[in-house]
Parts: C-alpha cells; sequence; structure tokens
C-alpha cells in the first residue's frame, strides 16, 4: 500500500514550471513507465528463448524509456515529449527493419499519435501534419516488410509472446493516456464553472462594501417586478445619501470615508435582511428596496434605520465617527416604468437635503 502510494506521489507530482502543464507531465509520465515495464518483460521472453540480438535492443530501449521518466520528473515534459517521440519511432522502425511485420512494433504508431494529441501544445495543423506523416511511415513499413524479409527470423514462441505484450502494452497505454486526460478535463471544467461563478458574482458586487452594485440591483428589481405582474405583490424604493460625507474625507482621511462606507453599508445590509435588499448606488449613496410592504410601512422601517445610522459610532484609528443620511422614498408604480419610481425617489432625496438632511421624505 505504501509502496504503492509512493509511486501514485511520483506519477501525479505536479509542474513547478508555469508554462508547462501537469496533464502532459503525468502523461509521459505513465507513457514512460509502462513502456519500461513492457521492455523489461519484452527482455525476460528474450532470454528465456535465448534470442540475445533482443535481449540486448530491449535493455537499450528500456534504458531510453528511463530517460524519458526522468526528464519528465525534471520538469522537462516538452523535452521528454520531443525524446520519447523520436526514440519511439527509432525503436518501432528498426525493430521492424530488424524483426519484421508479425514483431507488432508499428502497432505502437497509433499510440505515439494519441500521445501528440492530448500532450503537446502544438497547433491543430501541426497535430494533423504529423498525423499524416504516423500514417505515411506506417504505410511504408508495411510496404518494407512484403518487399523484404526480415533480418533476424524470431522464434515462433517468441513472436507469440511478443503479440500477447504488445496488445496488454498498447491497451494499458492508450488507457491510461485516456484516463487522464478524461480526468483533467472534468477537473479543468469544474475549476472553469467554479471560476465563472466567483466572477459573475465579483462582477455584481462592489468591491468596497461588498454590497450588490447597480447592475446587480437593476436585475434585481427587473426580476422582482416580473413576480409583482405574476402575484400582484408590492414594493418601495429608496435611496440614502449620506449627509455632508465629503467632510468626513477632509477631516478624517479618504480610508475613514472608506471605513464609514463599509459600516454604513453592513448596518443597512443589515437592517435589510429578510425585509428586501439593498446596494451601493453609487459614491456614498445607496438604494433600498422594501418588499412587499406600501409606503407607509417602508417609512416607518426606513425611519429607524435613519435613527440607527445616526446613533452609530464608527471607530477609526482611535477617533469616533458618526454620520446621518438622509432618504427619499417612493411606491412603485406598475402603470409607470420603474425609472420613473427611482427617479422620484432621487427628487425626494434631494428635497430632504435642501430642507436640512437626516430625515426621510416620503
Ligand atoms: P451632501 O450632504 O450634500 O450629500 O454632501 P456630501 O459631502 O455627502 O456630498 P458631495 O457630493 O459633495 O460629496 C460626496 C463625496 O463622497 C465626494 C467623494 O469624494 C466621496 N466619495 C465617493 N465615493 C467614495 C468612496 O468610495 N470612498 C470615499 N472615501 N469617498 C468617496
Ligand atoms: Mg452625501
Ligand atoms: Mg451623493
Amino acid at each position: 500500500m505504501e509502496t504503492y502510494r509512493k509511486i501514485r506521489d511520483i506519477i501525479i507530482k505536479d509542474v513547478d514550471n508555469a508554462n508547462e502543464t501537469k496533464r502532459a507531465s503525468v502523461i509521459m509520465r505513465f507513457f514512460a513507465l509502462i513502456m519500461c515495464g513492457y521492455f523489461l518483460l519484452q527482455g525476460i521472453c528474450m532470454v528465456v528463448c535465448g534470442e540475445w540480438n533482443g535481449f540486448v535492443m530491449s535493455l537499450l530501449c528500456l534504458a531510453g524509456y528511463m530517460v524519458a521518466f526522468y526528464y519528465t520528473y525534471l520538469n522537462h515534459t516538452r523535452t521528454a515529449l520531443i525524446y520519447t517521440i523520436i526514440s519511439t519511432l527509432a525503436w518501432v522502425v528498426l525493430y521492424v527493419f530488424l524483426f519484421g511485420w508479425d514483431c507488432g512494433a508499428q502497432h505502437f504508431i497509433f499510440v505515439l499519435l494519441l500521445l501528440f494529441f492530448v500532450a503537446s501544445h502544438a497547433a491543430g495543423r501541426q497535430k494533423v501534419m504529423a498525423a499524416v506523416m504516423l500514417c505515411a511511415l506506417r504505410l511504408a513499413l508495411y510496404w518494407y516488410t512484403k518487399i523484404y524479409d526480415p533480418l533476424i527470423e524470431f522464434d515462433p514462441v517468441i513472436a507469440v509472446l511478443m503479440q500477447m505484450i504488445n496488445t496488454i502494452t498498447i491497451f494499458s497505454l492508450i488507457t491510461a493516456i485516456i484516463m487522464v486526460f478524461c480526468q483533467d478535463s472534468i477537473a479543468m471544467e469544474e475549476k472553469l464553472v467554479s471560476y465563472n461563478e466567483k466572477l459573475r458574482e465579483a462582477s455584481r458586487r462592489d468591491p468596497l462594501t461588498k454590497l450588490y452594485n447597480r447592475r446587480a440591483m437593476l436585475e434585481y428589481i427587473t426580476a422582482l417586478i416580473g413576480q409583482i405582474h405574476k402575484h400582484g405583490h408590492w414594493f418601495c424604493i429608496a435611496i440614502g445619501d449620506i449627509d455632508f460625507f465629503k467632510n468626513v474625507n477632509d477631516s478624517y482621511g479618504h480610508e475613514a470615508g472608506d471605513a464609514v462606507l463599509v459600516r454604513t453599508a453592513a448596518l443597512l445590509s443589515e437592517c435589510m435582511s429578510g425585509k428586501g435588499s439593498v446596494c451601493r448606488w453609487g459614491g456614498e449613496e445607496f438604494l433600498l428596496v422594501f418588499e412587499e410592504m406600501n409606503g407607509e410601512e417602508a417609512l416607518a422601517e426606513l425611519e429607524k434605520i435613519r435613527e440607527l445610522i445616526q446613533q452609530q459610532q464608527i471607530m477609526y484609528k482611535g477617533r469616533m465617527i458618526s454620520v446621518t443620511m438622509t432618504f427619499g422614498l417612493d411606491e412603485y408604480d406598475s402603470e409607470k416604468p420603474i425609472d420613473n419610481t427611482i427617479n422620484q425617489a432621487d427628487q425626494k432625496l434631494y428635497m430632504g437635503k435642501r430642507q436640512g438632511r437626516n430625515r426621510v421624505v416620503f
């Protein structure tokens, strides 16, 4: 179990290079390891059957794939890929020349094609070119073996053993490559979905106060209007603006102003919980939606909120800051566009400012 875990850790070790992907490295490691196993097995078969030329070839190839594995482990995935493709092509061609078509080495060309497609970052055109070239190579090898006899005749037992280990190895290689590729694609998709969700959420929030921004609020109001047309519920809109906020910035600094905005937003959000929604409409202005309330009910709620804001003491770097807010409130009229309600609330807000601030105008 411990050995299995160690091997697994070695294979799935992440890459440190920013420009190389983990998927390509893991695929290359699987490929190199399976090929090492293949040549080890082939070497044993050769020894058992006294095929010493074949045994030497197996050993050389085994060493070659150990080097490929080492390259991927050093995070040289691209070098390992190029090295693996070239060395695989070399032994495949050599095996077919030496031992003939029946040795089955040519089948590895299919695996090479798959490896190149999933582990390389080459452009689509280059991949198609590679496919054409590999196809041409396989055809050339076939016609060569049709014309010329192999240089070394295989023992029939070896030929049978080779077919078996070739089949097992090729299936293992294809399975490993596709498995890593699919798992990686699924993980990638999940990552994308979660990034998308985060991005969407970030695009709907004001970065300072974490309240919904104007765009998200307009979407929310549009959805609310849709429900109203179906179920006939009511809502009110209020716009609140912090009084003399410029003075806060001027007296305590911009950062203190930010702190006041954050604390005020948190208080508004808390007060609106279960009653509707609030967003940062802009600067030091907030838009509040009171769901299923008429103007009188919303006015009562808003008065409580205004008082809480007034009582709030904000401690910033040892200094106590307090602010007041003025609100303009209007009931939604389904006969008119929503802009009308928002403009009415805005006008009432400025009426409140003119009347002396720290009040709600309905
Ligand atoms: P009034 O009572 O008439 O609303 O006066 P006011 O000073 O609040 O209004 P004014 O429009 O003159 O000033 C608003 C200030 O709000 C100016 C601007 O620098 C400040 N402000 C807007 N957004 C931010 C912000 O994100 N952080 C900070 N610290 N200040 C902001
Ligand atoms: Mg203001
Ligand atoms: Mg303002």
